[in-house]
């Protein structure tokens, strides 16, 4: 497997599969890989025959009061868990090999980024569309992977690929869990062990939702009601959203009737973490 830092390599690369008439599947991460991003790449090598995996901490979607500084990075131990799962190239560019000095073009989305994490992070999809655009000329993939975890990310994605007519297939792939139910994610290792054990109201949340509209109720007022209870039950949960949206438009709905989007972030202490359900997924 091949750790590559510059743009030039990643399409040096490329284009030879491309010349042996192999297709190539890439997974977009900021690194710090557990076996969410593995599932991904494990999917990716399933589809292609070769399969990419960036590894970027992108500042352009942290906000200057995020936690971009402290975010976890480790290349060894991220090239190591990717060659494990059969992935053939990481590229793991510097930001400036990403944003020159006189960087100034952007891709940015209406509606569909006004809502849920949109809201609490209004500059966070316009770096995200931004970076994935960019990653895709880079690496010009077939299919590219990408977790539900991220769920209105997964939504914003596939749109821009639609309105932009990328030729990219966006694939969308189920939520790893540690065993207790908490969804896999690089920032878990903020938590002690007390936040760790609080964090279980995700969740918990999550299940309970999921209950309820397995047992018919459509009103969502009613669902999010129960998996609000729920979380405050909880002294280190602090509610930032807990939602129920068109799971295309990511507008919110009265009632389940079309497929459906049940999303929250919760902070657990200093830390914002989420997690969600598909309707359809039930
Ligand atoms: P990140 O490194 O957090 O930006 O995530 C990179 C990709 O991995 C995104 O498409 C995420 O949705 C996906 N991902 C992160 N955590 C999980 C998880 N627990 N299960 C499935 N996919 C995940």
């Amino acid at each position: 497997m091949k750790v590559v830092k510059t743009i030039a390599e990643v399409r040096e690369q490329v284009r030879q599969w491309r010349a042996e008439g192999l297709t190539v599947g890439f997974v977009p991460t900021m690194g710090y890989l557990h076996e969410g991003h593995a599932s991904l790449i494990d999917a990716s090598c399933r589809d292609n025959d070769r399969t990419v995996v960036s590894d970027f901490v992108n500042p352009m979607q942290f906000s200057p009061n995020e936690d971009l500084e402290s975010y976890p990075r480790d290349l060894e131990r991220d090239s190591a868990l990717a060659e494990a799962h059969g992935c053939d190239m990481i590229f793991n560019p510097e930001p400036e090999e990403m944003y020159h000095e006189n960087f100034s073009s952007f891709v940015d989305m209406t509606v569909l980024t006004e809502e849920l994490c949109g809201l609490s992070r209004p500059i966070h999809f316009r770096g995200v569309c931004t970076v994935v655009s960019k990653l895709f000329n880079i690496v010009k993939p077939d299919r590219a992977y990408f977790g539900k975890k991220d769920a209105q990310q997964l939504a914003v994605i596939r749109h821009m690929v639609d309105d932009l007519n990328m030729d990219i297939e966006i694939i969308g792939c189920p939520i790893i869990r540690e065993s207790d139910g908490l969804a896999k994610s690089s920032r878990n290792t903020y938590l002690n062990d007390e936040e760790r054990k609080a964090a279980l109201v995700l969740s918990q949340a999550v299940e309970i939702g999921k209950s309820a509209v397995k047992n018919g109720i459509t009103d969502c007022a009613e669902i999010l009601s129960e998996m609000k209870v729920k979380i405050e039950s909880e002294p280190l949960a602090r509610i930032d959203y807990v939602k129920i949206v068109d799971a295309e438009t990511i507008q919110q709905i009265e009632k389940i009737d079309r497929p459906a989007l049940c999303a929250m972030a919760v902070y657990i202490g200093k830390t914002r973490l989420i997690d969600n359900f598909f309707t359809e997924d039930i």
